[in-house]
């Protein structure tokens, strides 16, 4: 442990940092910082345009980066691999991009009452703008989905359903691998949300048979900015492109357009070459720690907080008896949870607090905001006891 801490600057440069919001953003080994810097300082050239060399290698080296990720998730061809900023822009793309030829009037858009805004809004404004219908499949009060109305929401009308993976507020591991045969036995297409579970958990997306696969690089110890769409080839190939620009193209006169092959067809653009290329740097930081032990030692913190939190008195912990990724949101009686954080944050604690951009997660639980915490390889069993020993400071402060 000792030596993965190293690894990382800024718990370097302040070891009293205990830093519990990696379902935020992850914080980054020192190996992708020098990726980046090394682009910036060496070869910094834009990429897919020019014949000189630091541009040829800047190219093969973004190339490489998606070529990691294609065998991260075990896709079959990097063609399938675009390049994004974030899960942000990924599902916004393929929103936008299956209309026309897999989404129109009438049809049906199913996701749960569980998406981070991200997997929501992209949705809400598509469904307005095509006349499309929006439905939800609904959470229960512990954290899971309601899975009992799955059959009666999937319809022959439903033309794509886009869930989360796990809940980036309760920790919920939800059953994708039955999500995604329930969707396809209607005919309709499937996006996985994998935001929160990229860092921690062995995706194959051949194994699980998604259609597209959404993340963001920053929350798998990679630069902001950059992120991954995976979609299958035969859809991508069909999919109109988002964003029309440079790169994006085979070719242009006055009056036509031919797009480019995938997957360049939809990346519009100079694209974010050192994040790119920052995210591949994180990747082999992933391979050379090994994706089991990472999930593994999350889910023992996790257990330890868990247990630890259950002990303070008035406390209550939302999705308590479910499969979940190392998250875990609470209140504590009539603390407000952003009074939590920012005392917190006097002992050099950082937690998040709020409604972590799920809205319709807070009305359902009646409550306005959470304490959030989640863990990933550099923390500690001490970070989790400072955690408990700052709770009860500010719990005694407050009342
Ligand atoms: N989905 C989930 C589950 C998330 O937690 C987040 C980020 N909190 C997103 C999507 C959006 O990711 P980004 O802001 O990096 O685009």
């Amino acid at each position: 442990m000792k030596n993965i801490r190293e690894q990382f600057p800024l718990l370097k440069n302040d070891p009293s940092l205990v830093y519990l919001d990696s379902a935020a953003t992850t914080l980054k080994p020192s190996s992708v910082v020098k990726s980046i810097s090394n682009y910036y300082e060496n070869y910094s050239a834009n990429i897919h345009r020019s014949v000189y060399r630091i541009a040829d290698k800047a190219t093969d080296q973004y190339e490489k980066a998606r070529a990691k990720i294609a065998k991260f998730i075990n896709a079959p061809t990097d063609k399938s691999i675009i390049l994004t900023s974030g899960a942000t822009e990924s599902i916004n793309l393929v929103a936008n991009s299956l209309c026309g030829n897999f989404l129109n009037h009438n049809d049906e858009i199913l996701i749960t009452e569980m998406e981070h805004h991200s997997n929501n809004v992209p949705w809400q404004m598509i469904a307005s703008k095509i006349g499309a219908k929006l439905k939800y499949i609904p959470i229960n009060i512990d954290g899971s989905l309601d899975l009992s109305t799955i059959d009666f929401l999937l319809t022959s009308k439903t033309k794509i359903v886009s869930v989360i993976h796990q809940s980036n507020v309760f920790g919920t591991i939800n059953p994708i691998e039955i999500l995604i045969k329930k969707a396809h036995s209607v005919g309709s297409l499937i996006l996985v949300d994998a935001a929160q579970s990229i860092s921690h958990s062995n995706i194959d997306v051949k194994k699980l048979d998604c259609d597209f696969l959404a993340f963001s690089g920053h929350k798998m110890f990679g630069p902001t900015g950059i992120g991954v769409l995976f979609g299958k080839t035969e859809l991508l190939s069909k999919m109109q492109p988002f964003m029309g620009g440079g790169e994006m193209i085979s070719s242009v006169s006055m009056e036509s357009v031919t797009y480019n092959d995938l997957p360049w067809k939809f990346e519009a653009g100079t694209p974010n070459i050192a994040q790119g290329i920052g995210l591949g740097a994180a990747i082999d930081f992933i391979n050379q720690v090994g994706i089991k032990k990472i999930n593994n030692y999350c889910n023992e913190l996790r257990d330890y907080a868990f247990s630890e939190l259950k002990k303070i008195d008035g406390l209550i912990i939302y999705g308590d008896n479910i499969e979940k990724g190392p998250v875990i949101s609470f209140n504590i009686d009539k603390v407000n949870s952003h009074d939590m954080a920012q005392l917190l944050d006097q002992f050099n604690i950082c937690i998040r607090s709020g409604s972590h951009c799920s809205e319709p997660i807070m009305k359902k639980l009646e409550i306005s905001s959470v304490a959030r915490i989640s863990f990933n390889i550099y923390n500690q069993i001490a970070d989790i006891d400072a955690l408990i020993t700052g709770i009860k400071k500010v719990k005694k402060l407050l009342s």
